[in-house]
């Protein structure tokens, strides 16, 4: 999906402008318009996400939809799940890694199927008003610039007319600037009659998702900006929420009755299936069954955007655009410590910040790759 417009290399991301906006310091070690490293930690958990949205777009496949959630179609998902991470680490061993991470992957690898088969039979209900149009949407869209804000361009930038778009749009130093990324899936809603973005994120606490936090979300409302720019009338995103942990049958007690235990991480179908396969009497366990509440494995959370924040989302993009691209200066401008707790160039970074050489320790080590794709 691309509007008309000459090829470029200038190109900024979603990514990109969360890392400028956290710290130019963590920008400038990460972004692929920079030095573009990656830590092997964190491309562990990008990963999973990554093998999630692959079985994701086999679930959500529109081609398929109308024959429902097949047996067929869920073991095809967890297969690509599965693929994905063990061609990963096949490509780990192979540039020499080696240590917990292959731990950590194997886990992943075991837990990914019972993920999607619990997602699978949560979604029947989630998904009753929803049908998928496309998955996997890569867009590029130039920045509108109108004539009042073209007054205010940096040095090095220009302005062309792009007909598709019917305005000016952002260049820098000859070449027109593009917006990219890819939308996870895009749906139609019968509840509002219009079109969904249907953003998948794989998690390891819901503690990090809340609606405050997505109204602000620069990721949502950056895709939300460029379906409008590309003249696709959509209303706003759901985040999916998905937590890398799954269910399993409820604890078998010496005396070979179930546990009763408020905690467990099981469900309601995995303990009656429990009490079937352990031959027991229902009846022992209805009053815990009543007030049992499964613990949540899955979350949506609407964002929506209107048209003054339509309008503000393209303000911002075009700043942060000139920010980010017209060579700026490099310092770590975070505001708070624990900004900087889970970073994962906090290692390099306080070299740099002892007076030692982040750069050589960076390339001295395997925790870091350069240009990871
Ligand atoms: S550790 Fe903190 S200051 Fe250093 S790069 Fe990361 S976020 Fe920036």
């Amino acid at each position: 999906m691309q509007s008309d417009t000459k090829s470029s290399l200038m190109a900024i991301g979603t990514t990109d402008r969360s890392t400028f906006r956290t710290c130019r310091l963590l920008w400038d070690y990460s972004s692929q318009n920079r030095l573009n490293y990656s830590n092997i930690g964190a491309i562990k958990n990008y990963e999973f996400g990554t093998a999630m949205h692959e079985a994701m777009e086999i679930l959500y496949d529109p081609e398929t939809w109308d024959k429902g959630m097949t047996i067929a179609k869920i073991n095809r998902a967890k297969a690509a799940f599965v693929s994905y991470l063990t061609t990963f680490r096949i490509n780990l061993i192979s540039v020499g890694i080696d240590g917990d991470i292959f731990r950590e992957i194997d886990d992943y690898i075991k837990i990914g199927p019972s993920i999607i088969d619990n997602y699978v039979e949560w979604a029947s209900e989630a998904d009753e008003h929803i049908r998928p149009v496309k998955t996997e949407i890569d867009f590029e869209v130039p920045i509108p610039v109108t004539e009042k804000q073209s007054k205010i361009l940096r040095p090095g930038f220009s302005t062309e007319y792009n007909n598709v778009m019917d305005c000016h749009v952002l260049m820098y130093k000859g070449e027109v600037v593009l917006y990219k990324g890819i939308i996870d899936l895009l749906v139609y809603d019968d509840r509002f009659d219009s079109y969904i973005i249907i953003d998948h994120k794989t998690t390891s606490n819901f503690a990090y998702s809340s609606e405050a936090k997505l109204e602000r979300d620069t990721q949502a409302s950056a895709y939300y900006w460029a379906l409008r720019m590309l003249d696709i009338n959509v209303m706003g995103t759901e985040f999916n929420y998905i937590l890398k942990d799954a269910p399993s049958p409820p604890n078998v007690l010496k005396s070979g009755k179930l546990s009763k235990a408020k905690d467990q991480k099981t469900t309601y179908n995995l303990y009656m299936q429990a009490i079937e396969d352990n031959d027991l009497d229902v009846a022992d366990y209805i009053g815990f069954l009543e007030d049992f509440e499964e613990p949540e494995y899955f979350k949506r959370i609407e964002s929506y955007r209107d048209a003054q924040q339509l309008k503000l989302i393209g303000e911002y993009i075009l700043l942060e655009a000139m920010d980010m691209l017209g060579d700026p200066f490099i310092y770590p401008n975070i505001n708070a410590f624990h900004q900087c707790k889970s970073c994962e160039f906090f290692v390099p970074c306080t070299k740099k910040i002892n007076g030692e050489d982040d750069i050589a320790y960076i390339e001295s080590t395997t925790m870091y790759i350069q240009n990871y794709d």
